[in-house]
């Protein structure tokens, strides 16, 4: 028997009969696309049995779930179905509406990295004893910049504002949320308040309808530095008058993060102009009399030098009488 089988191999050639026992070599370096064996590729993989509806929740399951909550709820959710919304933040969850009336608003998502997540439309900081201070109007803030708002006004200003004889009642809101670039110049970079991380505030108002005016020099310099010292305590930057020719009007606030928790405070606290200021003359009116010094520098007993100087502002005047000189512009 192996010699018949020997003798039959042999007279096939030995070349045949390698071909027959080994499957062809493998074309490693070829680049045509290697082919798929359709035996494996056809042959149907057995899903697993569904769970039946009696059966106990898989612990292993649930456990994975809870941990993974926020991804698997938006990956699974497919083209045609809604992503639920995120579950509230730790800041949505604390500013309860025993601190503030702060409503959560949808996330904007402006053009050039303008808009915030986590937004709230505070309308009013609550007080201990229940009493609201109103934000005139609402300002749109991230959660965060809200609550500082809040704790700002809630642990400084209404102490600040207690020995004014009145109750505080309104925040006068300059400016919130707003896609704009620093101080409304186009192409600067996005200001906090395209971030709607920052509020302008003008001034506090009282229960007896009194306005605190924040950048009025009349105002009592220890208040205004008072609120100045603790603004400067709990938001990253503070700009007011002498920060820039912006701010003379207002106290900007903003809760911007930076590198090594760099703070801004640029607010100088001016003192009240005097009672008599050494202002410029106001421009003469077109129907005032003749000046009197005109005549005056007629007598020949003044010293030549400030004759010439009283004749020229007169020389001046001449020609356009009407036209009054522009006074300088003080802020
Ligand atoms: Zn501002």
């Amino acid at each position: 028997m192996v010699t018949a089988a020997a003798l039959v191999l042999g007279a096939a050639g030995p070349a045949v009969a390698r071909e027959a026992r080994l499957p062809p070599p493998l074309d490693l370096f070829s680049k045509k696309p290697p082919k798929l064996r359709g035996t494996i590729h056809s042959r149907a993989i057995p899903l697993p049995q569904p769970r039946p509806a009696e059966a106990p929740k898989a612990e292993t399951d649930k456990a994975e779930s809870d941990q993974a909550e926020p991804e698997a709820a938006e990956k699974s959710a497919g083209p045609g179905k809604k992503a639920e919304p995120p579950p509230p933040s730790a800041c949505r969850l604390a500013l309860t509406e025993e601190i503030a009336i702060a409503p959560s608003v949808p996330d904007i998502k402006g053009p050039g990295g303008c808009g915030g997540e986590d937004l709230v439309r505070l309308e009013a900081v609550v007080l201990a004893d229940k009493r609201k201070v109103a934000v005139k109007p609402a300002a749109i803030l991230r959660c965060k910049m809200a609550t500082a708002i809040a704790d700002w006004i809630r642990s400084d200003i209404v102490p600040i504002a207690a020995g004014l004889g009145s109750q505080l009642s309104d925040l006068d809101n300059f400016d919130s949320y707003e896609c704009r670039g620093r101080n409304r110049i186009a192409g600067a970079l996005l200001s906090e308040h395209g971030r709607a991380n920052a509020l302008d505030v003008r001034a506090f108002r009282l229960a007896n309808g009194k306005s605190i005016y924040l950048t009025d020099r009349t105002v009592a310099r220890e208040l205004r530095e008072s609120v100045l010292h603790s603004a400067c305590a709990r938001f990253s930057t503070v700009l007011g008058p002498g920060s820039d020719w912006y701010h003379e009007d207002h106290i900007h606030l903003d809760a911007a993060e930076r590198r090594s928790n760099y703070r801004i405070c640029q607010w100088n606290v001016w003192d009240p102009l005097p009672q008599v200021a050494p202002l410029l003359p106001a421009g003469r009116p077109e129907e005032a009399p003749p000046r009197e010094v005109a005549a005056k520098s007629e007598v020949p007993a003044k010293p030549q030098a400030e004759k010439s100087e009283q004749d020229e502002p007169e020389a001046e005047e001449k020609p356009a009488p009407a036209k009054p000189k522009p006074t300088k512009k003080r802020r």
